[in-house]
């Protein structure tokens, strides 16, 4: 199928629309969001065939990770929303002084209003759709764009989109850097980006000219420390499942391994038969060994891998006509290496030794803040330790990218990983505004004109 970028002429009318739509209160009603709710989620469940056709045709992605890691993820996320949509858009009673008890306080959760999600290619489908689930049950309109790099996928989606969701309200618009570079010239009321750190400060720079909030879920180099007492054959499968699950592009993919050098050879030994016992003796007849997305992200990682001053202790075969690279393990690796240099995504995992946990603290605290962290030892106080001297988006102990799955866990970056956090209530909250309403009685001007000019010293507690 044909991916066709829209013309960027039909933008104004478009957003325009969508805006009148929002003042009109078309999608205020919560009737109304929840039977968009239902139709997202009928969207992914009756055409999950198609859907997973197109995601294998762009990342040779198995169909459990699709229905794992995509569309099963919108469903329990549509499910969540609905369940949920009485309690999140109630309004929040709050406690107040004394002095203002007369006063009725309350946080009433208006929706921001006409918003845009641009998303990225390694999840096509999830990191689409999952922000709309939010927007949705906030009452906002939105302009959704699929990355142009997961081509069919996009294809799809755009292709069913209008025949589940109100058009009036939701409108789905693709293209690449131009077609998006033309959508930040509007004005939205929230911008929900996800994608690399880079092309993130070109959606702040735009949304800044409109003062306009963002919802940035970038990337990075997310770390494992394996500590000397961690559990290595356990750590070894999952770290592995982490690094090739949808061939190692995954936001949250554990990048590297920080070990003493004997944890190093502990877990070398281990590898090969992990792998081996996911994917086979050649991972490239696996039915469930992704793909990587094109010839330029194929072409990043070969260069990465071909100036790496590590060892290839496992893997390192490739073919670029099928875009297939090994699980491939680097051991070795120096801390200054082209390996190190930028966030990997794919599945080449470098192993990097350091003197002890206060080295690789050191280490990562050097570096931007990581999206995920993953510690791995049998010692709480290790993983303390580890916790209060480091900084990260999320943490998981002794496991990776377990959380993702969590929607009561908020999913997000700090620092150069991102700003905002989503799934579950948290993407109605990116959506929602939280506004102060105060109602201040009439019946009592007498007790509350004591505020008034000119003032007297005995009505105040000085
Ligand atoms: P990408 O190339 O698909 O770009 C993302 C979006 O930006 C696309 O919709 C694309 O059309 C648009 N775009 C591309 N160039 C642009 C430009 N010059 N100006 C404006 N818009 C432009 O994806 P990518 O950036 O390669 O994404 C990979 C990154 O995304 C990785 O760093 C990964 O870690 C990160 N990521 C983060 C999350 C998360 O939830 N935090 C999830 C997935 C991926």
């Amino acid at each position: 199928m044909v991916l066709k970028f829209n013309d960027v002429n039909e933008f104004p009318q478009l957003i325009e629309d969508l805006r009148t739509s929002f003042t009109k209160h078309l999608t205020k009603p919560l009737k109304y969001r929840k039977k968009q709710l239902e139709q997202l989620y009928n969207l992914v469940d009756e055409n999950q065939e198609e859907i997973s056709e197109a995601l294998y045709k762009d990342l040779h992605k198995s169909k459990i990770e699709s229905s794992l890691a995509e569309i099963g993820i919108i469903r329990q996320e549509c499910l969540d929303a609905l369940n949920h949509l009485e309690e999140w858009t109630s309004p929040e009673y709050v406690k107040t002084s004394m002095i203002y008890k007369i006063n009725k306080c309350h946080i009433r959760k208006d929706p921001v209003g006409t918003v845009l999600i641009i998303s990225t290619w390694n999840y096509p489908v999830n990191l689409l759709l999952l922000p709309l689930v939010g927007a949705i049950a906030a009452g906002c309109t939105a302009l959704i764009k699929p990355s142009e790099l997961a081509a069919n996928t996009a294809a799809v989606v755009t292709k069913l989109f209008p025949q589940y969701l109100d058009q009036k309200a939701y409108r789905i618009v693709n293209g690449g850097a131009t077609e998006t570079m033309s959508l930040l010239e509007y004005r939205f009321d929230h911008i929900f980006y996800t994608g690399s750190g880079a092309i993130g400060k070109i959606i702040m720079t735009a949304a800044a000219k409109h003062l306009t909030p963002v919802t940035l879920e970038l990337g990075g180099k997310s770390p494992v420390i394996l500590a000397d007492d961690a559990d290595i054959p356990i750590s070894a499968k999952r770290l592995v499942w982490g690094k090739t699950f949808n061939s190692g592009q995954t936001c949250i993919a554990p990048d590297y391994i920080l070990c003493t050098r004997e944890t190093q050879e502990a877990l070398i030994k281990e590898l090969p038969k992990v792998i081996k016992d996911s994917y086979g003796s050649d991972p490239q007849k696996s039915p469930d060994y992704g793909r990587i997305i094109n010839q330029r992200h194929f072409d990043r990682l070969s260069g990465l891998l071909s100036r790496t001053k590590g060892k290839i202790v496992i893997g390192g075969n490739s073919d670029r006509d099928d875009l297939y690279i090994e699980p491939t393990i680097v051991s070795d690796v120096p801390k200054v290496d082209s390996l190190m240099e930028e966030e990997i995504f794919g599945p080449i995992f470098p192993i990097v030794v350091v003197e002890n946990i206060d080295d690789a603290i050191r280490y990562i605290n050097e570096k931007d803040t990581p999206l995920a962290l993953y510690p791995f030892s049998k010692n709480d106080k290790t993983i303390k330790y580890i916790l209060d001297n480091t900084r990260s988006g999320a943490t998981v102990i002794n496991d990776t990218m377990l959380h993702v799955s969590v929607p009561t866990l908020p999913f997000g970056g700090t620092g150069a990983s991102g700003i905002g956090a989503y799934h579950g209530r948290y993407t109605f909250d990116a959506f929602t505004h939280k506004r102060s309403i105060m109602s201040s009685p009439l019946a009592l001007e007498k007790l509350l004109a004591s505020r008034y000019a000119p003032y007297k010293e005995s009505n105040f507690k000085l």
